[in-house]
């Protein structure tokens, strides 16, 4: 039975929903997987993150009845001009081998210096399916392109992000390292932050 602090998540991702239930524990919110409740599959078509998130949100929102939270989030490099940008999962249409391939050819015999990067994140919350104030919650996560990859951890990009203050790819952190400095983890604390506040 779906209670008042019940919110369904908009994806299908176990890992997600099991870091941000964690997150909005404090708060009593039971975050609950779209899956449960049979949300259609919405196409993505915004040209942003934020468009992106939004549309996944209101969508499960609609279906559900209940509050809903959804994330978008994908790496961007400056010399590409922000690709692959809201097509990192799918950038090579192979996968996340693929994609770290693709990337690779995209920025060879580019120096260090150029290669400049970040993860972005974000998370919104929708009230309701009409709802005209989402809360919406962006983080991101600097650092640049690899010339090859490092690390066996994460996924994604991972190998290929290499993070200056810890001196190793975002792929050699131990994963609660990462769950704690990530763009994820701070967009998450950020939407705790403003949750809290409403
Ligand atoms: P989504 O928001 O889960 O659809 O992720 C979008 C895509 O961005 C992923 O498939 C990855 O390619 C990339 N991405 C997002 N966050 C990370 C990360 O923490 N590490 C590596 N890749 C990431």
């Amino acid at each position: 039975m779906a209670t008042s602090r019940t919110v369904v998540l908009a994806s299908g991702n176990a890992g997600k929903l099991r870091e941000l239930n964690r997150v909005l524990s404090p708060l009593g919110v039971v975050l609950r997987s779209q899956a449960e409740f049979d949300v259609p599959e919405v196409e993505e078509n915004g040209l942003s993150f934020v468009e992106n998130a939004i549309i996944k949100a209101r969508a499960a929102a609609r279906h559900t009845g209940l509050p809903a939270i959804a994330d978008d989030s994908g790496l961007e490099v400056d010399y590409l001009s922000g690709a692959p940008g809201i097509h990192s999962a799918r950038y090579s249409g192979e996968g996340d081998e693929g994609n770290n391939r693709k990337l690779l050819a995209a920025l060879q015999g580019v120096a260090n210096e150029q290669r400049s990067a970040r993860f972005q994140c974000v998370l919104v919350y929708m009230r309701h399916g009409a709802d005209p104030t989402p809360l919406v919650c962006q983080a991101s996560w600097e650092g640049r392109i690899l010339q090859q990859p490092r690390g066996e951890a994460g996924f994604g990009y991972d190998p290929l992000f290499y993070v200056p203050d810890q001196q190793c790819s975002s792929a050699q952190l131990p994963p609660e390292v990462k769950n704690r400095i990530s763009h994820r983890a701070r967009a998450s604390a950020l939407l705790l932050e403003a949750l809290r506040q409403r």
